[in-house]
């Protein structure tokens, strides 16, 4: 068996991977010593030609495999060999196959001498490969060359990747394969060239860690889709009562919001939805664990899958709210603001009215922008919170902490920036254009709903009931106990 350098530490691979001695004064590669472990790769494409040239950096001695080596030597590193095929398999015991399913069988005729080896299987299948073939690449290859061991590894890892060097893009590298020895090296051999192993466990996984680079964001396509959704229909309805009603009731051509005016009044709608959207499955949650009396039922599949899109949501708030404060800025320097003064002005002077001011008015919006920066602030550092480095620095209370409670406070905050901003239109009827309420009132419905239920879970005797449950009392089971006399203390232990 083949066996890489010696093991790196974390901190070693952030030193460069090209060490000194394998470079030469001209800077280019210089030959590696007899005794680096020597590599096989099958193929002299573009991912061969990365592979080559980081193999070669880590300290390898790597032979090239090609049908025509005399076309493709020119493009690998002077420290590698570059040969036929069937030469370059002879003598290294590891060796990437980096050349694609279809062509697999034309490499048939190098079975003799490749007998025992470990073949590192690194091809990507495009979308609807992966769905035509229900057996894995690595399986086909596994099938075709039954006496060679198959390792999947390095698919995840672009070309790009590898020629850059693993600082600038993703780490890790799944690794599976049905031989332990096998899969060993070939970790020895990621870590050596800086990448970060990760088991996958036996060859069955490798149409799992194929499907990988294949993903697009799953966990992003419901809240988008989510998210679009609820910006169409706020859209649509800002449209109707800011433009049609003005353009069919009064004659009047305001067309010229659909770019800023009508978007900026949809995000902090869809934001603040989407806000109270990221507290409601928790609502619904503790109230079916008190109406169930145990925490040992499972939840409804879409109240689970919801609970768990709970972070993305949030994001998406957190995204509709930044571009809602950055439109925000953008209203007055349009030229249809700079109209509405000019005429205000001319308007006030034909009046002969010369003090305008309402002190009421200057109130209200004082406030309800001091709140809605506040709000977004406090949405900010959920955000800044929710990214996996800074969220590992947190041990859970505190990350529970800042999540929930000041999330819920981020809710509040908006609640409040949305009843300063609305003020006392909801009741004047000029307010209700083709006798539809105002936006502000409809976005109200479910954070006040999540306000009010949090409320009254807050309620002593509620509290203490839902306090017991999470602990794993059961109205009708048998574990029956009773809690110790500070039932805060219990619920700050709750991991629901
Ligand atoms: P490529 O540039 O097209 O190279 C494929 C190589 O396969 C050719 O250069 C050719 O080398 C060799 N080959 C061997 N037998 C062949 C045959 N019968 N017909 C045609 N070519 C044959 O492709 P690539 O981008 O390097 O990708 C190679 C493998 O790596 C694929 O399985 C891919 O999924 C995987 N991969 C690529 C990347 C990437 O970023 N490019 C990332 C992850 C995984 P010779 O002419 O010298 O024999």
């Amino acid at each position: 068996q083949a066996h890489g350098p010696a093991t790196k530490m974390p901190e070693e691979m952030d030193k460069p991977l090209i060490s000194l001695h394998l470079v030469d004064s001209d800077s280019s590669l210089a030959k590696v010593p007899d005794e680096a472990p020597k590599v096989g790769i099958l193929g002299s494409g573009d991912f061969a030609r990365s592979l080559a040239t980081r193999l070669v950096g880590s300290g390898f001695k790597v032979v090239v495999g090609s049908r025509n080596p005399k076309r493709t030597a020119g493009l690998f590193p002077s420290a590698a060999q570059v040969t036929f095929q069937e030469e370059a398999v002879s003598s290294p015991e590891v060796i990437f196959v980096a050349v694609f399913r279809e062509h697999y069988s034309s490499l048939c005729s190098l079975s003799d001498q490749l007998a025992g080896k470990i073949l590192v299987d690194v091809s990507n299948p495009t979308e609807q490969e992966h769905l035509q073939h229900r057996e894995s690449n690595a399986e086909y290859l596994a099938s075709l060359f039954p006496t060679c061991t198959v390792v999947k590894a390095f698919n995840v890892i672009s070309a790009w990747t590898l020629q850059a060097g693993p600082r600038d893009g993703n780490r890790q590298v799944p690794i599976c394969s049905d031989q332990p020895e096998a899969k060993r090296a070939v970790s020895e051999m990621a870590l050596a060239m800086g990448f970060m192993p990760v088991d996958m466990g036996s060859l069955a996984s490798a149409r799992e860690v194929e499907a990988m680079p294949l993903r697009l964001l799953p966990a992003w396509k419901v809240p988008t889709l989510l998210a679009l959704g609820l910006f169409v229909c706020f859209y649509a309805y800002n449209f109707i009562r800011d433009v049609l009603q003005p353009y069919v009731q009064e004659s009047q051509n305001k067309f010229f919001k659909l770019p800023v005016s009508v978007v900026n009044t949809t995000l902090p709608c869809v934001a603040y939805v989407l806000l109270s959207l990221v507290y409601l499955p928790g609502v619904l949650a503790a109230a079916l664990q008190l109406r169930r009396g145990t925490k040992y039922q499972r939840f409804p599949d879409w109240l689970d899958h919801w609970l768990q899109h709970r972070k993305q949501i949030g994001l998406l708030s957190f995204f509709c709210a930044a571009l809602h404060a950055l439109y925000s800025f953008c209203l007055p320097l349009r030229r249809a603001h700079r109209y509405d003064l000019v005429n205000l002005a001319v308007k006030q002077v034909l009046a002969n009215k010369s003090h305008l001011w309402v002190e009421e008015e200057v109130w209200r919006m004082e406030i309800y922008l001091s709140l809605g920066v506040l709000a977004l602030g406090t949405l900010s550092l959920l955000a800044v919170t929710s990214l996996p480095s800074i969220a590992n620095s947190l041990n859970w209370r505190e990350f529970s902490f800042v999540q929930s409670s000041l999330g819920f406070v981020a809710l509040v905050l908006s609640t409040l920036h949305t009843l300063t901003y609305g003020w006392t239109r909801a009741f004047e009827e000029s307010r209700y254009k083709f006798y539809l309420p105002p936006t502000f009132t409809l976005t109200l419905l479910v954070p006040c709903a999540v306000i009010l239920a949090k409320a009254l879970f807050l309620l002593p005797c509620i509290s203490r009931r839902l306090a017991r449950i999470r602990r794993g009392w059961e109205r009708d089971g048998t574990i029956k106990f009773t809690l110790p006399t500070d039932h805060a203390l219990a619920e700050k232990t709750s991991h629901v």
